[in-house]
């Protein structure tokens, strides 16, 4: 019996189990975000006008992301085709962000880093990210690549068009 790898799983396992992030994981009920105001009720994350008034307060799964700098995707855009469409581009990223976020509060927009030819954008959410880079691929080509991690609870995203 190989004890070092059944070691390794039980720490895969209580790791699982206590990822902060986690988007699945339970709050009482109703809990508001101190943070940005979303209301967990009904087994997940909600924008609400009515904020109930005896809610128990925790910091939702997105803002404790950008709390921690922690992000759940990255997409890495290169090339020369910035110089000329990056404004464009970024307005595109921040469009699909606020569809995506209207309907999924934990869904945002954490960083854009720009440098040179370079963009890198941080989310909290892995649809958002591919949300984002299908919106850019479909736009402008270009070319691209997908890779998950951490058993598809992170992703990340490679675009480069010259
Ligand atoms: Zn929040």
């Amino acid at each position: 019996m190989d004890k070092g790898k059944f070691g390794r799983l039980d720490r895969l396992v209580k790791e699982k189990r206590h990822d902060p992030y986690q988007s699945k994981e339970k709050f009482p009920e109703p809990t508001v975000c101190t943070s940005c105001g979303c209301v967990y009720s009904g087994g997940r994350w909600v924008w609400t006008e009515e904020k109930p008034e005896k809610a128990n307060k925790a910091l939702c799964p997105a803002c404790r992301r950008i709390k921690e700098k922690m992000p759940a995707g990255v997409i890495n855009l290169s090339g020369r085709f910035l110089k000329s469409h990056g404004d464009e581009i970024l307005n595109l990223i921040k469009n699909e962000e606020k569809a995506e976020k209207a309907e999924h509060p934990l869904e945002r927009l954490m960083e854009i880093r720009q440098d040179g030819d370079s963009i890198q954008v941080l989310v909290t959410g892995i649809h958002l990210a591919k949300r984002i880079g299908e919106a850019i691929r479909r736009s402008y080509q270009g070319e691209y690549s997908l890779e998950y991690g951490d058993g598809e609870k992170s992703v990340r995203i490679e675009w480069h068009r010259d």
